[in-house]
């Protein structure tokens, strides 16, 4: 099993954060994400809404926070200016 590394920055807007955790298999944006609460080693869980693929994402600190404010709002395709967050 191969390890998979987030590839989005800090401060990207929530469309380049989804295509990062987008699903590698059929490439459906699609995804249901969680943070695992694992302070030491931070990841998401990723699913799959079309083909069920499952897999572990790795995160920075910082993605990780970004992630956890993200979370009230769903994560979208359109771009979106950050002052509008
Ligand atoms: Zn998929």
């Amino acid at each position: 099993m191969s390890v998979e590394i987030a590839s989005f920055r800090d401060e990207d807007e929530p469309c380049l954060v989804l295509v990062s955790l987008a699903c590698p298999a059929c490439l459906s944006s699609d995804v249901d994400w969680r943070l695992l609460d694992t302070a030491d080693d931070p990841s998401v869980r990723c699913e799959c809404r079309w083909c069920g693929n499952t897999r572990i994402v790795y995160l920075t600190h910082g993605q990780a926070l970004r992630l956890a404010l993200q979370a009230p709002w769903p994560l979208d395709l359109t771009p979106r200016a950050p002052a509008l967050l």
